[in-house]
């Protein structure tokens, strides 16, 4: 009996100093994790934090806040007091771009603050059920009522506070099949949500709608819409500008049809991934969170007749 135990101590030890280095590691992250404020406009500014989670917009002003995106749960503590360093104001509106967690993580904070949540009426659908995010190995569980959008829209609503007109409008399918772009028409600031990733290769939520083929397609509508002098938030890495967009637009398409044209031949996923479609853009897209050989995969799920 002895002996068992003596033979299992080391396991359960080591379990255990990997269970303290995990928490350690977290808590680090968290004590180092720092919310950013980069001003967009004379009162408006983009929040973005050193773990690279989603953008937030806030538009301050005499008539209270407005923001766009709550991040994830554990920094809505850090970007509600940058929000408090921005404006003493209440925060009165927030609009979500889509469902994902790293959009709409401090919803429940933001809302016990009084302000009302906002977006398309397929971000509380998903809100309400559990996902399985297969490619990043993530169950998310129903969210509570009070993080979930209370008001919905279908089409689009505009707010008109701080001098501004904030256009906010649901484009469909992109990154999901509940996305809200939203464009301040005075500052000439457009917020794309996780249509568009600067510098890194997007996530897509192909199991709730999104595809590669949608968020081209969405963002081909968008061009027209903004100019030079246009400055364009994106869900996800700087803030940019149209011919950055249009570069990123370039990449999705030359991706797309390089892992189309190996699928055509049958090749495999395991084929596709190790002939390295994305090989030409991976030196400028292939370092952030998606690797170039998971986007890849991504990419050969999405075009895959039946998902995977
Ligand atoms: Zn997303």
């Amino acid at each position: 009996m002895l002996m068992k135990y003596r033979n299992i101590f080391p396991i359960v030890g080591s379990l255990v100093i990997v269970l303290a280095s995990i928490s350690f590691l977290y808590a680090q992250e968290q004590a180092e994790l720092k919310v950013n404020a980069e001003k967009l406009a004379e009162n408006l500014y983009m929040l973005w934090d050193s773990g690279g989670k989603g953008n937030t917009t806030v538009l301050t002003g005499d008539d209270g806040v407005l923001m766009i995106d709550t991040k994830v749960e554990t920094s809505a503590d850090k970007l509600l007091a940058k929000i408090g360093e921005l404006s003493k104001k209440p925060i009165r509106f927030a609009i979500i771009t889509h469902w994902h967690f790293d959009h709409v993580g401090g919803n429940e904070k933001v809302a016990k603050t009084g302000a009302t949540i906002i977006a398309h009426e397929n971000v509380r659908k998903h809100m309400g059920i559990e996902h399985d995010m297969k490619l990043l190995n993530a169950k998310v569980p129903p969210a509570p009522e009070i993080a979930r959008p209370l008001v919905t829209f279908a089409k689009e609503i505009t707010f008109h506070l701080n001098g501004e007109d904030v256009k906010v409008f649901h484009v469909a399918p992109g990154h999901t099949d509940g996305d809200a772009v939203i464009y301040f028409q005075n500052a000439n600031v457009i917020h794309m949500g996780d249509l568009y990733f600067q510098g890194l290769y997007p996530y897509i939520g192909i199991y709730s709608g999104g595809s590669i083929d949608g968020m081209i397609k969405v963002i081909h509508q968008i061009l027209p819409m903004i100019d030079e002098n246009t400055k364009v938030v994106p869900g996800h890495g700087p803030i940019s500008n149209k011919g950055q967009l249009q570069e990123y637009v370039s990449m999705l398409t030359a991706i797309r049809k390089n892992v189309s044209r190996l699928m055509q031949k049958g090749h495999t996923m395991e084929e596709v991934i190790a002939a390295k479609p994305t090989r030409a853009f991976d030196e400028k897209w292939g370092k952030g969170f998606l690797p170039p050989d998971q986007f890849a995969k991504l990419v050969y799920m999405d075009l895959s007749p039946k998902l995977p």
